[in-house]
């Protein structure tokens, strides 16, 4: 094998081109008819697809923030932070070796299409192979030759062997895969052909295209010949390239186009904050928005998600819904408003709008809607950040304020809204009845101390659900102990509207939100901690939109500080194995893993054993979004498949820190008829290993 390493030596060649690297005039006139039939065709795939997102509802914040945008983009787009998301490493690593080597290669793909009107020696501006910077870009570009034959195979092997469920094995997936090998195949082609024909070859300058070089000599191949071979490698690669970014537009590898896009207008305020809707009721009705009633009320940003679904399956994983057989996935709902929109965009594009189908039930049916939890565990794992919650909640808007009185309508949720608008509870019970709970308990209204420095906005549960009781005197215990400064509205507190907006009562929601909002202003409230994960998410980060903002707690924060500032300690042994499970809205929508652990921690000879799925990846009990209060007839129950695996670990008490966790958990102990394993909520382990001289304080 001969090396030739003096960078130098190839650029000296190329001072006296040989004429077969020369620009013909059959070149030129093949590469412009090559990229101008490709252009033309691509630009026509294009039109319709990008032009009809300028006819979809605008979000303006999707345009602001932009110095968090670029950050989000470097690191989950360029740098693709969550494509090597540890549950996923394998193919992670995969797509990451795949894309780096397209970033690389587009440097190429342009040197490539350029050669075709210049010649074969063309090399981009300080990209030479006489410059450090370009024999540098050479080395790198071979190396991410084999990366990308690496990673498109580990991807052949799981489509055609391995054949994970959550991924789809399409024709097209597999067929994008062996043009992608076919490009890299070319290329090594060209470039070996090229170097035997100068006489270069040096594996250190250029390490799989010298190798292959040296092999032709190896093998006594004339150079003619392997310069035919290259040219013709040549133009196939050229061919594919323009074939490949034709066929992108037309399936699941779109995303190729708007991936980028989509991580860069992805929301950067909270997830756990719906969109705001105007309501003016003193507009026309027919012009006000009531949430997404045909496919031209979705946003762009919608559609362009839909655009960017990569279909790996990564949303179906953990999805309670999948899981339990539902018919609802966020892969499958984005095929099903793509198509659609693609179907209807001739129609959008005219402004025959009224002429659309109605989108629930036609296009995607009413079950769809309903069964989300938003547990959110799709949009946690989307390696392009497609937004589910939203739209979903966007149509079920409609349905709740416009179509409430039709057969698909869930009539449960029409139950609930009644009993928050008359009692300002989601079950009917005597709006006077919501202080009851605490009246033997010695627990301060804002009335008897006005002077609090906090507020404990009990919620509808904690004043009304039995077994909730139960868990706000153990908190009142803890926080008593502690000789925390608190009050509670008592009868002067309302539902906060959370049931309200997730089930897609927009104007229920923003009512109950003003009347808390108001009666906080009432009493200067300023720090305010609750018991329930719902009831925290939506004043912390939903009020806001309603101009109101406050320093809001989770009893699990709050407690957690409580022992950290060791103003409790708690001292009476549980001496058992306990199991925690991660409620989604203080999980994944607001990041609390750590504390309710801690809390859990500091309970003396108590044992804390996890779940397989747990913190980010936790499986949700099937209540959330409004699902604590509707029928579940479709497929498994979704407790008790969270209940099963928490008995699994052995532990025999199954903490959370919900009222909708520890209801549906203690439900889904009943319903398999489970023994010798308890529900609490965390608190109440603290609560009860606190001793006298502890609550002595209080
Ligand atoms: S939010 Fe949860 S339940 Fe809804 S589709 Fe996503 S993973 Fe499934
Ligand atoms: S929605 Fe996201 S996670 Fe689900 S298949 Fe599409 S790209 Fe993958």
């Amino acid at each position: 094998m001969t090396l030739h390493l003096p960078i130098s030596w190839l650029a000296a060649k190329m001072t006296t081109t040989p004429d077969v690297f020369k620009a013909t005039q059959e070149n030129k006139i093949a590469m412009a008819i090559l990229l101008g039939v490709g252009l033309l065709v691509f630009a026509a795939l294009m039109w319709k697809r990008m032009l009809v997102l300028l006819k979809l509802r605008h979000e303006p914040f999707r345009f602001e923030e932009f110095g968090e945008r670029f950050k989000r983009l470097l690191l989950f787009g360029l740098g693709q932070k969550r494509m090597v998301d540890p549950e996923e490493f394998k193919p992670g690593l995969a797509h990451v070796m795949i894309f780096g080597a397209f970033m690389v290669l587009s440097i190429r793909t342009v040197t490539l299409v350029l050669m075709g009107f210049f010649g074969f020696t063309f090399h981009l501006p300080l990209l030479g192979p006489d410059t450090i910077l370009g024999s540098g870009y050479l080395v790198l570009k071979d190396f991410v030759v084999l990366t990308a034959l690496a990673g498109t195979t580990y991807f052949l092997y799981l489509r055609l062997v391995a054949k994970p469920e959550r991924m789809s094995v399409s024709g097209e997936g597999v067929f994008i895969l062996f043009l992608i090998q076919g490009l890299m195949y070319t290329e090594i082609l060209f470039e070996a052909g090229l170097l035997h024909q100068v006489g270069n070859y040096s594996v250190l300058h250029h390490p799989v295209g010298g190798l292959v070089a040296n092999l032709y000599a190896t093998l006594g191949l004339s150079t003619s010949t392997t310069w035919m071979m290259g040219v013709v490698g040549f133009w196939i690669h050229c061919f594919i390239i323009l074939f490949f970014l034709n066929l992108l537009p037309l399936g699941k590898h779109f995303h190729v186009i708007t991936g980028l896009f989509n991580v860069f207008f992805q929301r950067v305020h909270s997830v756990g904050q719906l969109s705001w809707i105007d309501i003016d009721m003193e507009a026309d009705m027919d012009k006000q928005f009531w949430g997404i009633e045909k496919i031209h009320q979705m946003t762009w940003k919608m559609a362009l998600d839909t655009y960017s679904c990569t279909e790996c399956g990564r949303c179906q994983t953990h999805c309670p819904t999948y899981i339990t057989d539902k018919p609802l996935t966020h892969k499958g709902l984005n095929l099903t408003i793509k198509q659609h929109l693609l179907d209807s965009a001739g129609t959008i594009m005219s402004g025959k709008e009224e002429e659309l189908p109605d989108l629930v039930p036609n296009v995607v049916s009413s079950e769809t809607i309903w069964a989300c939890t938003t547990c959110g565990w799709c949009e946690t794992a989307c390696p392009v950040f497609i937004e589910q919650v939203p739209r979903i909640v966007d149509m079920r808007r409609y349905q709740a304020m416009v179509k409430s009185d039709t057969s698909d309508f869930p009539q449960e949720a029409v139950n609930v809204f009644r009993g928050l608008e008359e009692q300002s509870n989601p079950w009917n019970l005597s709006r006077s009845d919501r202080g009851a709970w605490a009246e033997e308990l010695n627990i301060p209204t804002v009335k008897d101390n006005p002077d609090f420095d906090y507020l404990w906005y009990v919620g509808c549960a904690a004043a009304y659900d039995d077994r909730q009781k139960k868990v706000a005197a153990a908190l009142a215990k803890v926080i008593n102990a502690a000789g925390l400064n608190y009050a509670i509205l008592a009868t002067e507190e309302s539902c906060n509207g959370d049931t309200a907006r997730r089930l897609g009562n927009e104007y229920l929601f923003q009512a109950l939100a003003q009347e808390t909002i108001d009666t906080f202003g009432k009493y200067k409230v300023r720090k305010i901690f609750t018991q329930c994960p719902h009831c925290f998410n939506v004043i912390k980060n939903e009020y806001p939109q309603l101009g109101a903002s406050f320093e809001v707690y989770h009893h699990s924060e709050l407690v957690q500080q409580l022992l950290y500032d060791e103003r409790i300690k708690p001292n009476k042994e549980f001496d058992k194995l306990v199991t925690y499970h991660d409620s989604c809205y203080m999980g994944r929508y607001n990041d609390v893993y750590e504390e309710p652990r801690r809390m859990l921690r500091s309970v003396p000879g108590l044992s804390l054993v996890e779940m397989p799925r747990n913190e980010r990846q936790s499986f949700c009990c099937g209540a959330g979004g409004g699902r604590m209060w509707l029928e579940e007839h479709i497929g498994g129950r979704i407790n008790q498949e969270r209940v099963k695996e928490a008995v699994e670990t052995g532990a025999s008490t199954i903490a959370s820190n919900c009222p909708f966790c520890l209801t549906m958990i203690r439900d889904g102990l009943g319903e398999m008829d489970i023994e010798g394993v308890d529900a609490v909520d965390i608190v109440e382990l603290v609560a009860n290993s606190l001793d006298d001289e502890n609550t002595s304080q209080s």
